[in-house]
């Protein structure tokens, strides 16, 4: 989604709207469980976005809607959950990075148009929102928030057709960007996804309490698992999916020629999906321990044990133990219980932020050659007071894998990979990374490895942050 515009600062002068927006989406039709489920399937998605959450559901053409900003379990209560009357609904859980939070950039987003109320929720970003938000300005619209959802809405205020798919088919073709998102109407749930896919979204089925199908869209299918529901297939780039009374249909708003090409976000299986969620078709989980094997054959080193750094470097981890035949160990042990608003109690306590997450075992490190297996390297900063810890718990080497290329470049496409300024590895050597960290040795995975991870078709995926090939791009992004 990208539904917030966060200024952001440019070498502390120039100031860019920008936004950094990863998000869940989820929709459910035909269910009298509706609310019940869009709940459950956006506690699964919890990864995805921790700064807001709302449910929006259809009941006898009206839509009743809760959102609130924090966790999933926070925002809803079992009284708000009743509520949401009805056997369709749609939910959102909004990714916070260091924006302000504001709840009304949380989503779904709601309004009111001639064919009747629509609600929307959004996974991506788009490129082009604030070309858009200008023109439709200067023509007469008036914007509530800040998020590029509501531009889609104006979009589709304006061809006021009764038919909501016509709408669609001449708004769609006007976004450049990542969207993956869900729509529901007065009488229908629509799903659909760019037309290069950044974004995955997937289609499932459900067996109702009282025996019949149930429809589901989800970002994630670590979702349906939760709820029962068996993965069916993908939401096709370029596929606008409907589900109403009638039943299902599809149809897509490009060209055949248009279809041939995708950009699947090789960062889903590097680090943003759940290990047990199956993305673009592919086991996550099996990705990141392929990429753990190619590493190890790429960056083989004489020593004792591996570790990973949790949760994120297990699989990847487990995969170089696999291939190495070094032992795996867990020498780090996770604090799963840091909220987001944990507060250091004193800045005296030095790597206090890390220690706190991150304690390291030293009946397993002491006087061992330890290599430390993460899934990516983004600014360095936490990696090089890992590493510190490492070495105070007795650590005699520290080597370095990581089971990505070097993050080089931003992300425009939904996830926050920070300004380029910010990227260790845009303007250093892996060799001066390895003093900043303080490895003994460091070594990443190579493009090719990463690609032969995930299936070996490099032109299906947008791999962007590692290198440098946006497929889509706005001049002025290129600035970020
Ligand atoms: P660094 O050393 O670059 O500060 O931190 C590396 C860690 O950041 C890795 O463990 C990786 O899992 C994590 N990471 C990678 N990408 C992201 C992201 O987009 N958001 C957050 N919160 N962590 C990330
Ligand atoms: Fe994913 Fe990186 Fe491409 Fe963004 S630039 S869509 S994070 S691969
Ligand atoms: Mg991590």
């Amino acid at each position: 989604m990208m539904n917030c515009c966060r200024p952001m600062k440019l070498d502390g002068s120039k100031t860019l709207k920008t936004w950094t927006e990863e998000c869940a989406v989820f929709g459910i039709w035909g269910d009298p469980e509706a609310a019940q489920m869009t709940y459950l399937a956006l506690y699964a998605q919890q990864h995805r976005g921790q700064e807001s959450s709302g449910i929006v559901s259809l009941y006898e053409g009206q839509h009743f809607h809760h959102r609130g900003m924090g966790l999933v379990g926070e925002v809803f209560s079992p009284a708000d959950l009743d509520r949401l009357k009805g056997e369709a609904a749609i939910g959102h859980n909004r990714y916070s990075t260091t924006g302000q939070p504001l709840l009304a950039n949380a989503q779904p987003l709601t309004a009111h148009l001639l064919n009747g109320p629509v609600a929307l929720a959004h996974n991506g970003n788009l490129i082009n929102a604030e070309k858009l938000r200008v023109q439709l300005k200067k023509e007469g619209a008036i914007f509530q928030g800040t998020n590029d959802t509501e531009i889609l809405v104006h979009l589709l205020a304006r061809n006021s057709e009764a038919n909501i798919l016509s709408c669609l088919k001449q708004a769609l073709p006007l976004l450049k960007g990542a969207y993956s998102m869900v729509l529901l109407t007065h009488d229908q749930l629509i799903a659909f996804r760019d037309p290069l896919g950044f974004r995955p979204l997937s289609l499932g089925y459900r067996k109702t309490s009282d025996g019949r199908k149930a429809v589901v869209i989800s970002s994630e299918t670590c979702a349906f698992d939760l709820i029962g529901a068996e993965y069916v297939r993908d939401i096709e780039p370029g596929e606008i999916f409907c589900v109403n009374q009638s039943g299902e249909s599809s149809s897509f708003f490009l060209s055949e020629d248009d279809k041939k090409q995708t950009a699947f976000c090789v960062f889903e299986h590097v680090y943003f999906s759940r290990p047990d969620s199956l993305v673009f078709g592919r086991s996550v989980y099996e990705s990141r321990k392929k990429m753990g094997r190619q590493l190890a054959r790429e960056a083989p080193v004489d020593a004792d044990l591996v570790i990973p750094i949790p949760d994120s470097g297990v699989p990847a981890a487990l995969g170089y133990s696999e291939e190495s035949g070094l032992p795996f160990d867990l020498g780090i042990i996770r604090n799963h219980y840091i909220g987001r608003t944990f507060i250091q109690p004193s800045q005296s306590i030095r790597s206090f932020g890390v220690k706190i997450k991150h304690n390291p075992q030293s009946h397993i490190l002491k006087d061992k050659r330890v290599v430390a297996v993460d899934d990516s390297l983004v600014r360095g900063t936490t990696s090089k007071k890992i590493i510190q810890l490492l070495r105070q718990a007795g650590a005699k080497e520290v080597h370095f894998r990581i089971a990505a290329p070097p993050t080089t470049g931003p992300c425009y496409y939904g996830v926050d990979t920070s300004r380029r300024s910010k990227l260790i590895a845009a303007e250093r050597s892996v060799e001066e990374i390895r003093k900043y960290v303080g490895a003994d040795t460091l070594a990443y995975l190579s493009l090719e490895g990463l690609f032969a991870a995930v299936n070996g078709d490099a032109q299906q995926y947008c791999a962007a942050c590692f290198d440098g090939h946006y497929k889509l791009l706005e001049e002025e992004e290129t600035s970020l």
